[in-house]
């Protein structure tokens, strides 16, 4: 019997994973993979959503709230079932017509999709990040199967691949690398004068609002090295992060004889993407292919006196229970505050240390209670962006 086709929802789907994703989707039914969009979420660009629905003929959607539910339910064709709020995002990653959720939401707004879709025994196709960053413990836990997971973040991706047919006792160390962002070549004493503009031109890949301020940040690698911790189940001694400007190596698996494997590939998340949805199975006719001829490659240590939202976050990983919530949390608003021109670049790494230095970290059993640190962590970086403490 031929397997039938892999039925997906994508969360998330208007993001820049998202779209990346209904992209790369007309190639890979050409190359003969099977894949059925049954689902679609969103947050408030209900128009654009309305029209991912129609042309992919997705009989579910979800938007943020039920003013969104009620836009969207006017453009739609008659049957195609509308939800919102957090529950229609839980109930769509849970959907019994659904074999792979493919979670590109931003935020903590994406781990009780994701804690939906394990405990639904679905195959999770994994970019929202903060998932294991607020969560890993819980998430990991949900993990009914090997394999449940496929990690979309380039580097996780990247290890995932390198890792296969390597036994946990022979990993020395995880490796993942860093662009260094918008702002690695820019002398620190200047950082508290660039602007969102600024921030958000990256040197080597094109992604959402968020994630390209972490980057200039290099909040975001920490956040991936919490994330790699409790994906791959390896201690802190032996996850490191290395600067590599040209954005090719995304991830190495070194091996206690001394060998070293490397996943490299363009920066282009249509392949970690393209991965995801086919795995096992390799998709052929690639979106982009390296030159290897006159291709460079550097690597250098990050600096340990540069990039303070690295280290804090880090820290707050290595603290576990509620610390990495609240890093995320206070991130999530000082960001936004950045974005919006009422906080300085400099402001995001310093609010996220106040935060982090307020908060009574506390063991983690149940959702809500990350939930609640969540609010905590949202709630102090506001104070933190009202005070203009950062003006001194
Ligand atoms: P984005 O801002 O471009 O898109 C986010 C998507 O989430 C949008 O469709 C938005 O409508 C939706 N959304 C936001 N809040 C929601 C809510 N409450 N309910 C339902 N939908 C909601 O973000 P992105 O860059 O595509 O990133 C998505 C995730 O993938 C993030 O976790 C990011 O860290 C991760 N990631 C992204 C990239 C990249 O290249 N963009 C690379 C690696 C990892
Ligand atoms: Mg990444």
């Amino acid at each position: 019997m031929s397997p039938g086709p892999t039925r997906v929802a994508l969360l998330g789907a208007t993001g820049s994973i998202g779209t990346q994703t209904l992209d790369v989707l007309p190639s890979l039914r050409a190359e003969g993979h099977r894949i059925e969009l049954v689902a679609l979420a969103a947050g408030r660009r209900v128009a654009e959503l309305a029209q991912q629905a129609c042309a992919t003929g997705a009989r579910w959607v979800a938007v943020a709230g039920p003013e969104e539910a009620q836009r969207i339910s006017e453009l739609l064709p008659a049957g195609v079932h509308v939800l919102s709020g957090p529950e229609g995002l839980e109930k769509l990653a849970s959907l019994p017509e659904v074999d792979l959720v493919l979670n590109a939401v931003v935020g903590a707004a994406g781990l009780r999709a994701t804690l939906a879709a394990l405990a639904a025994g679905k195959t999770l196709a994994l970019a929202n990040k903060e998932s294991l960053v607020v969560g890993g413990r819980l998430v990991m836990g949900a993990c009914v199967r090997q394999g449940q997971i496929i990690p979309v973040d380039s580097e996780h991706a990247a290890l995932y691949q390198a890792l296969q047919g390597v036994r946990t006792g022979e990993i020395a160390r995880l490796w993942i690398t860093a662009s260094g962002g918008a702002f690695r070549d820019l002398p620190p004493d200047r950082l508290a004068q660039v602007t969102p503009e600024q921030a958000l031109a990256h040197p080597t890949w094109r992604m959402g609002p968020r994630i390209t301020v972490d980057s200039a940040t290099l909040v975001n690698k920490a956040f991936e090295m919490i994330e790699a911790h409790h994906l791959f189940g390896v201690d802190w001694d032996r996850i490191e992060a290395v600067l590599h400007p040209q954005s090719i190596v995304h991830g190495l698996v070194e091996l206690v004889d001394g060998t070293m494997l490397a996943q490299m590939a363009p920066a282009d998340m249509r392949i970690p993407i393209r991965y995801a949805l086919t795995h096992p199975a390799r998709a052929a006719v690639p979106p982009a292919r390296l030159e290897l001829p006159g291709t460079r490659l550097a690597f250098t240590e990050l600096p340990r006196d540069g990039y303070p939202g690295y280290w804090a976050v880090l820290e707050a990983g290595r603290r576990g229970g509620t610390a990495p919530a609240v890093a995320n949390a206070a991130d999530e608003v000082l960001v936004a505050a950045f974005l919006e021109g009422r906080l300085p670049f400099t402001g995001i790494a310093e609010g996220i240390a106040e935060v982090l230095g307020r908060h009574e970290v506390r063991p983690v059993v149940r959702v809500e209670e990350l939930e609640a640190a969540d609010r905590w962590g949202r709630a102090a970086a506001g104070r933190f962006v009202e005070s203009g403490a950062w003006r001194s």
